[in-house]
């Protein structure tokens, strides 16, 4: 029912067929609000008109009143409601009906004199805002309602809206129509069919409002579904201190526990719960306590002041349990319920399932299959894969985060709190760090150069770059928390300071930044590392018992290695060897071998790297024992390795012992005008055979040094960039060769594989020759995604959020694959490997192996392994249980169909 008659209109439909007493209703559906859009205000009115009568005429019947009567006047409100929630973005406007005469008319009926200017002056005020837009035509910040009602305040000497007496609230709608004139130029209109329409119609607008676009933007919720407008009798929480209303949710939305919680308001209509004009109280008796003692409120006062809705009227409290509870295992899932309470009498407004946290959404999963009120399938299919993410990382302090202030935001490229002092430059980062500081690195971008600082730091935060620029792919990588691309971050490395929205942050300040939101906080506010609760233990259990697709890790530290394996990943999917080559001495040594004229010079340079490059291995193979580990042989081009200013150009040079303009001739002939479509990847090994070599070599040393001492390594040696079958063929012949002289000269063999990345779409579309000579493919598609596209990763910032706002393209294809293009050349992939080599072990290791969406796609596409760094293998292990779970039930579904 959802997609016709919109989340809320479905639910409340459903809640009066359980038997819970919801106001009298209907439910114009979503595909009116289309109509609308296509075809105008006037004609929809003209279709809508006799069902609307009828509609309103159910009402009344029900409720006893009529609508438009001065005497016994029906009161009615107008709620917007998406197929999908998307809370506080669209409109609704209460107490429908109301004009001079029926005010009078309401307040003789109920004998509540204030109530029904209460109710007037609410209404007024809503529908000024909502229907009559006062504020499109304002241009202040300033709300003109509450300008006015402040005013009145201040001239009587109260503080709250409770104090208005009648005559406050005569003049304040006075002067509210009054405002509403002389900014809209319009009269505010009396007569309530007009008001009923007009309120419909805005609802429809509404869809439409800046922030709601932009919210079903974020969200990939698709323009073409529309609102349905719920129309309803009023119910009043505003009729004195035997009326109330309020939110409640089934369990709690922050840890998960089963506690029904919530708050309320006596004397009040719904709006002013969420609005936070009054301090509300607890539901709950034990809540109530909770939050007094929180408060440092003893409990006499607490039951005299604030007392819970179980004390308070705990006839009505006793009913609304029993509807949570029977609401919460009619949905099996937490509700988030909106209720009020006329005069003792209780109804249900809303019910929908709650937004929790990650650590909720674990909890409530696991406990809801423990109660038997779900099964195995819906407790993994029901989760959110990516909030898993919010498991893993350090967090800021509940209470710290509160009081801080958001200065800028950014990309959440790497999730995680980080808090540390601002720091410019990677070596400092290095030096501050071993002093014991708390070091967030902040560049406008990074580099290579970089990795060393990255890795001395707590955070790292960039003025530039997207989700996919070094910084963000590095951190990620490294398990640190990074927020990137912060347009509003200025950086004067020669100030050593940074500029946010005019103010200056000066080096050593502090800054805190959350990874998983992009927000950069002022000071430094507190973090806590997480605890991995059981429950998500046996999420990650229940979830290997249902995935068929293996999850493997992007790790080239023994550290990150073992971190993915904790987190559960069976071996690595992708080793890169480059980052290895940047620290201390290993760069020296490799600047030698770069800047070598002939192949002795190089191997000469290379046989300083061999030991270095073997430790490194044995490390790895070590953390990763018994498991997989893919190693990928260089693939960056070897300018990045040289430094690009004349400073450190003429210090090396020394540092050589060579002469400085040699030297700057050299990495002069490095310069490529397209590195990425280069020299690099095999094409360095094909040209330069002496690096393949010597990292065969490193890799099979370090394999057989850890037999001897027991510990079994499983090396797979991957060629990058292979686009030719004879690039493949000839990297083979290199590796093999020198592993064969490597087992001569140790006289022991041991098992390794050699396979290739597909990640040239000429691989993939001539995958059955190349399968010849790999073992294995693993689909790198990040070079896939732009070579395919061909769109420079580093360069797409540019134009990729506008095609994205423009709708040109709906999702960035470096955050989640491109099923249809670049989907299509992995499927092909797939397909000519296992027909040229049956059993071929295929994979794929870019960073969309962390991106549920991708991981599903990747199921679908028949891979045996994803790889993504080490923070993202549970996510994935979770999205390809889902996987599985999802073409099981489709499978089932067909069948039962046929
Ligand atoms: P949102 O989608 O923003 O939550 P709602 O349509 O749920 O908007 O309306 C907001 C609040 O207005 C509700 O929580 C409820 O308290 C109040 N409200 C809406 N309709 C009625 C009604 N018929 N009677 C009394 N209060 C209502
Ligand atoms: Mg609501
Ligand atoms: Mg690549």
């Amino acid at each position: 029912m959802k997609p016709l008659l919109g989340g809320k209109g479905a639910n409340l439909a459903e809640m009066a067929n359980l038997g819970i007493p919801v106001p009298p209703g209907f439910t114009v559906t979503t595909e009116v609000c289309t109509e609308y859009q296509l075809y105008g205000k006037e004609k929809v009115m003209k279709l809508l008109r006799p069902e609307v009568l009828e509609g309103v005429q159910h009402i009344e019947q029900i409720m006893g009143t009529v609508f438009g009567s001065v005497e016994n006047p029906c009161l009615i409100s107008v709620r917007s409601g998406a197929r999908v929630s998307m809370p506080g973005m669209m409109d609704t406007v209460l107490n429908i009906g109301l004009n001079e005469k029926a005010v009078e008319g309401l307040a003789k009926k109920s004998g509540k004199e204030k109530f029904a200017w209460d109710s007037y002056r609410r209404f007024v005020q809503m529908y000024g805002d909502v229907v009559m837009r006062v504020n499109n035509f304002l241009n202040s910040d300033e709300n003109p309602f509450e300008l006015i009602m402040d005013e009145v305040k201040e001239k009587n000497g109260i503080t709250t809206d409770q104090e208005f007496t009648v005559e406050d609230l005569k003049e304040i709608v006075k002067r509210f129509k009054a405002m509403i004139k002389e900014v809209t130029g319009n009269d505010f209109p009396d007569d309530p069919w007009t008001q009923l329409w007009e309120g419909v119609m805005a609802v429809f607008e509404s869809w439409n409002i800046p922030r709601a676009v932009l919210y079903r933007q974020l969200n990939s919720i698709p323009e073409e579904w529309g609102t349905a407008v719920n129309v309803q009798a009023m119910v009043y929480g505003n009729m004195g201190d035997t009326s109330c209303s309020g939110v409640a949710f089934t369990r709690n939305a922050a840890t998960g526990e089963n506690k029904f919680n919530g708050e309320f308001l006596i004397d009040a209509q719904g709006e002013d719960v969420v609005a936070g004009v009054r301090t509300p109280l607890q539901i709950t008796q034990k809540g109530s306590k909770e939050w007094a003692k929180f408060a440092g409120i003893d409990d006499k006062e607490r039951k005299t002041k604030f007392p819970s809705l179980e004390e308070y009227m705990p006839v009505a409290y006793k009913e609304l349990f029993s509807y949570q509870h029977l609401l919460e295992q009619h949905y099996k899932d937490m509700q988030d319920l909106e209720f009020t309470i006329q005069e003792g009498k209780l109804w249900m407004l809303q019910t929908r399932n709650g937004k929790r946290t990650g650590d909720a959404m674990v909890k409530i999963g696991i406990d809801m299959y423990n109660e038997g009120l779900i099964d195995e399938n819906s407790a993994l299919l029901r989760m959110d894969a990516n909030k898993l993410n919010e498991l893993l990382h350090p967090v800021f302090d509940q209470k710290a985060i509160k009081k801080a202030n958001v200065i800028a935001k950014g990309l959440a490229a790497s999730p995680g709190a980080s808090t540390g002092q601002i720091c410019f430059f990677s070596e400092e980062a290095k030096e501050w760090k071993e002093k014991g500081k708390d070091v967030l690195l902040v560049r406008i971008e990074t580099s290579a150069d970089d990795l060393q600082g990255m890795d001395s730091s707590d955070g790292i935060l960039t003025a530039r770059g997207g989700m996919t620029s070094h910084a963000a792919v590095v951190a990620r990588g490294m398990g640190k928390c990074c927020v990137s691309g912060v347009g509003a971050l200025h950086i004067s490395y020669k100030k050593r300071q940074l500029e946010i929205d005019g103010k200056i942050y000066k080096e050593g300040d502090w800054l805190s930044i959350n990874g998983s939101t992009g927000e950069v906080y002022e000071g430094k506010i507190d973090t806590v590392s997480p605890k991995l609760s059981d429950d998500f233990q046996e999420v990650m259990k229940m979830a290997d018992h249902h995935a068929s697709l293996k999850v493997r890790t992007n790790a080239d530290t023994p550290d990150s290695a073992r971190i993915a394996r904790e987190f559960g990943a069976v071996g690595i999917g992708l080793c890169r060897t480059e980052h290895m080559f940047f620290e201390g001495v290993r760069i020296k040594a490799m600047r030698e071998m770069i800047v070598a004229d002939t192949e002795e010079g190089r191997r000469k340079a290379l046989e300083k790297l061999l030991p270095m490059q073997r430790s490194d291995f044995e490390g790895i193979f070590k953390a990763m024992h018994d498991l997989p580990v893919t190693i990928r042989l260089l693939d960056p081009p070897l300018h990045e390795f040289v430094p690009n200013d004349e400073k450190h150009q003429e210090d090396l040079a020394v540092e050589m012992g060579i002469d400085v303009d040699t030297l700057k001739d050299k990495i002069a002939k490095l310069h490529e005008l397209n590195p990425m479509l280069g020299h690099r990847g095999c094409r360095l090994g094909n040209t330069y055979p002496e690096i393949t070599e010597m990292q065969a070599r490193a890799i099979m040393e370090a394999a057989l040094n850890l037999k001897d001492k027991g510990i079994r390594a499983i090396p797979e040696i991957m060629i990058p960039l292979v686009g030719e079958t004879a690039e493949l063929k000839m990297q083979e012949d290199i590796v093999r060769a020198e592993i064969e002289r490597v087992f001569a000269e140790r006289k022991q063999r041991m098992n390794y594989r050699v396979g290739t990345m597909i990640e040239v779409p000429r691989a993939a579309l001539v995958a059955d020759k190349i399968a010849g000579y790999a073992e294995f493919f693993s689909f790198g598609t990040n070079d896939l995604t732009q070579m395919t596209y061909g769109y420079s990763r580093d360069d797409a910032g540019k134009f990729l959020d506008i095609y994205l706002e423009k709708g040109i393209l709906k999702d960035n294809p470096f955050e989640t694959i491109d099923q249809e293009g670049v989907g299509k050349l992995v499927k092909m992939g797939v397909k000519l490997g296992r027909k040229a080599r049956p059993g071929i072990k295929l994979g794929i290791c870019g960073e969309h192996g962390g991106d549920p969406r991708s991981v599903h796609f990747c199921h679908r596409a028949g891979l045996d392994y994803v790889s993504c760094s080490p923070f993202r293998v549970p996510i994935a292990r979770l999205a390809a249980a889902q996987a599985s779970i999802q073409e099981w039930l489709d499978h089932h579904h067909t069948n039962r169909q046929n």
